[in-house]
């Protein structure tokens, strides 16, 4: 085990929220010594502080430029860098770090995270939002710059680890798992009175807010099925998602054949992290083990459509394709955050999504296929952002 070829120098994008905190306790956990680029966070300085002083990053970088002053002032004395704003947190991700953890969340991480690809690192992608925007596009980017995105989130991090590239062409589905959320089991009329506390109770896992209500409405699960089509590009028809409350097996591969192999864990991001880090080898680390005896038994049902649109509308996107997925992810923030903020109910957050993308359908679409991607990819996050607040507010007066 001495000889395993671990990258040193990483940079953790996010690093305060859930994915970060579990990147740097599996750091921890594992015993590594790591040159540390940089560390980043939206608004969470105390935290980023608390870190910075732990790992010694060259830089640490707050998204909010109000909170600068107070960074400063934590990490006075300590010779490390600070900075503030959304370029300096793409700076930090196109610094030479050989590993960077993508974990920002929602659009704001696409740029930072094509600013890693393009710089050759290897890119652990959980910022789901950055490939359903501009997946062609940012894996592109990694190809040519030599470096390559690893999945992070679980389910495509269990492809990732069995589907063996040389026989793509010969998988006949890729089989998502999904824990149901918190309503699997409820009625729609319960989901439909759901308050944010209800909505926020995942079953199995600590996660950020806006992950917590796109589990519970399945859109993560929606987002998560355009995120296997352009990574493993596969066609939508071949791309399946059960419900697995127990979430012990974190996807599936079934080969032509007849054959289907999965990958097994228990419920933890750690794994899947380790996993895109030490790629291709395996990193030692006291990880919780999977117990198949206390683990059992694992059951399998079909969602149920009516319950949760998010997934039929998710498919529908990613066959539209164009600018589908990028104004069904922005119409979907802004519909979670107004539900976070109590402006609308649990079940709008599916009907201003649908909405947003059939009026967008009914305007011409005003990038030309020359754009460049994420310039494309952000008039389009801009307008469909517009044209859901409008939608919610007119939920608002009703
Ligand atoms: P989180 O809300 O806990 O953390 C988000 C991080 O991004 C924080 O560090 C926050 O400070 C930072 N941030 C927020 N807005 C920002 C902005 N505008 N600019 C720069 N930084 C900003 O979220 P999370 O649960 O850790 O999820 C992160 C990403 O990983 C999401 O895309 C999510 O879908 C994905 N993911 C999460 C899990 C999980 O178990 N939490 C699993 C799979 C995938
Ligand atoms: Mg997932």
């Amino acid at each position: 085990m001495g000889t395993l070829n671990l990258p040193r120098k990483v940079s953790v994008l996010g690093s305060t929220g859930s994915i970060g905190v579990s990147t740097l306790d599996l750091f921890e956990q594992a015993g590594l010594e790591l040159d540390v680029v940089g560390l980043t966070a939206g608004r969470n300085v105390a935290r980023l502080a608390e870190q910075a002083l732990r790992w010694r990053p060259q830089v640490a970088v707050i998204e909010d430029e109000s909170l600068l002053p107070e960074l400063r002032e934590r990490l006075k004395g300590t010779g490390i860098r600070t900075a503030a704003g959304a370029q300096a947190v793409s700076d930090v991700a196109a610094a030479d770090a050989q590993w960077v953890m993508s974990a920002i969340v929602g659009f704001a991480g696409l740029a930072p995270t094509l600013a890693a690809a393009r710089s050759g690192a290897i890119v652990a992608l959980a910022n789901k939002e950055s490939l359903v925007c501009a997946g062609p596009s940012l894996l592109r980017t990694a190809r040519r710059a030599g470096g390559m995105v690893i999945p992070v989130d679980s389910e495509h991090s269990a492809i990732f680890q069995v589907l063996d590239p040389k026989a793509a062409d010969q998988v006949s589905r890729l089989i998502l798992t999904s824990s149901g959320g918190p309503f699997r089991d409820a009625t729609r009329a319960q989901m439909a009175a759901a308050t944010r506390e209800q909505a926020l109770a995942h079953p199995n896992f600590s996660m950020g807010a806006k992950i917590s209500i796109d589990s519970a409405t399945m859109m993560n699960k929606g987002l998560e099925v355009i995120e296997a089509a352009y990574l493993f590009a596969m066609p939508p028809e071949r791309i399946e998602v059960l419900v697995h409350p127990q979430q012990i097996i974190h996807s599936l591969v079934e080969y032509a054949d007849g054959s289907t192999l999965a990958q097994l864990g228990p419920p933890d991001m750690r794994p899947p992290i380790a996993c895109a880090f030490a790629w291709p080898d395996r990193l030692p680390w006291p990880a919780p083990k999977l117990d198949l005896v206390t683990a059992g038994p694992l059951t399998f049902q079909h969602p149920d459509p009516a319950k949760f649109p998010a997934l039929t509308i998710a498919k529908q996107a990613l066959a539209a394709g164009g600018r589908a997925p990028a104004a069904m992810n922005a119409a979907n923030e802004r519909a979670v955050a107004a539900f976070l903020d109590r402006r609308i109910g649990f079940l709008d957050i599916p009907a201003v999504v649908a909405e947003t993308l059939e009026r967008m359908d009914r305007t011409a679409d005003r990038t030309s296929p020359d754009d460049d991607a994420v310039e494309s990819a952000r008039h389009t996050d801009a307008e469909a952002r517009r044209v859901a607040d409008d939608i919610v507010s007119g939920l608002c007066a009703a």
